[in-house]
């Protein structure tokens, strides 16, 4: 099908980033591919350091790429010069993770959200108060917040502030990197639901990171999950979730909190910790925590392949 009838918005094809270190490099983001639709939602999980948040990173160019395509609604934007960026920034937004630390605390909540206002916009002062009032009440804050400091705010109200901030300039796609992972239990559901809320009012499109698959679940259409820098499964969350077929994807569900410690969980136990990235294993990546291991899994790096239900183990070609 040509590009132009895809209703495709973000395709990352063959990313890389890689970081030197003492002459050696460390490969955080290493040949990832996948698309998201306008309006849908895709989960990125893994264990942290696995270079989810470099991917994300990547992608909205706050470093620069490798390696690799990103096409953003039909331009690849992968090499463009900062300057060429600007038309692309406002549309591409990131909630981060830590709301204590994302905010500038010596700023007024009025100069945190109306920061992105004043570089892309040219409101007047009115208008500018006005649409800040407007973005306070629509994530369930008052206009009398606005003269307050960060520091006076519970964690939840502060990523509410860091997400009125994200959707200020109107933007098609956000990144929410792990947004709910400081956050209280009681406050993750609300704003969970006011992420979807958004995006159906807004038309938004999601890359939600998480460290849990179950964290992710409901808010994504599709999950990817990475290990040390590269995607080894991805399909459609409730297949992802109730079929997993890479090991693992399975230790991570196994991992994952349930709501009744009754209910036994499926899946395996993996064991040792993540090897450096500076020092990726040959062949397949996961193979010295893997309980199925092959001969060939030393030599031969498995590609993600499959239609639908992508995987990337010897287990399932
Ligand atoms: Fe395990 Fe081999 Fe599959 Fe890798 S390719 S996950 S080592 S069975």
């Amino acid at each position: 099908m040509p590009k132009k009838d895809r209703n495709t918005l973000l395709e990352v094809r063959n990313l890389k980033k890689y970081f030197p270190v003492k002459k050696q490099f460390l490969r955080a983001v290493d040949d990832v591919s996948f698309s998201i639709e306008k309006g849908e939602t895709m989960g990125l999980v893994g264990e942290s350091g696995c270079g989810k948040s470099t991917t994300a990173r990547t992608i909205i160019r706050l470093y620069n790429p490798d390696g690799g395509e990103i096409i953003f609604d039909n331009i690849n934007i992968a090499s463009m010069t900062q300057r060429q960026l600007i038309p692309y920034r406002r549309r591409m937004q990131m909630i981060f993770q830590n709301p204590y630390s994302s905010l500038n605390e010596r700023m007024t909540v009025r100069d945190i959200i109306g920061e992105p206002l004043a570089i892309h916009e040219k409101y007047s002062p009115a208008e500018k108060k006005d649409t800040i009032h407007k973005l306070l009440k629509r994530v369930g804050l008052s206009p009398s917040h606005a003269n307050r400091y960060p520091h006076e705010f519970s964690g939840g109200q502060r990523q509410r502030i860091g997400i009125a901030r994200a959707i200020s300039l109107n933007p098609d796609f956000i990144i929410c990197d792990e947004p709910i992972s400081a956050l209280d239990v009681s406050i993750q559901a609300q704003i969970v639901n006011m992420l979807e809320d958004l995006q159906e009012e807004m038309g938004l499109t999601y890359l939600f990171i998480a460290h849990d698959l179950s964290m992710v679940r409901h808010i994504s259409d599709k999950m990817a999950v990475m290990y040390l820098g590269r995607i080894i499964e991805l399909a459609e969350s409730e297949e992802l979730y109730t079929n997993p077929l890479h090991p693992y994807t399975k230790a991570l569900l196994a991992a994952s909190p349930v709501p009744d410690p009754r209910v036994k969980k499926k899946g395996e136990v993996i064991v040792g910790d993540v090897p450096s990235p500076m020092d990726i294993p040959s062949g397949c990546r996961f193979r010295t925590r893997c309980p199925y291991a092959m001969e060939i899994c030393k030599s031969e790096e498995p590609e993600l392949t499959g239609t639908d239900h992508r995987v990337a183990c010897y287990l399932h070609k």
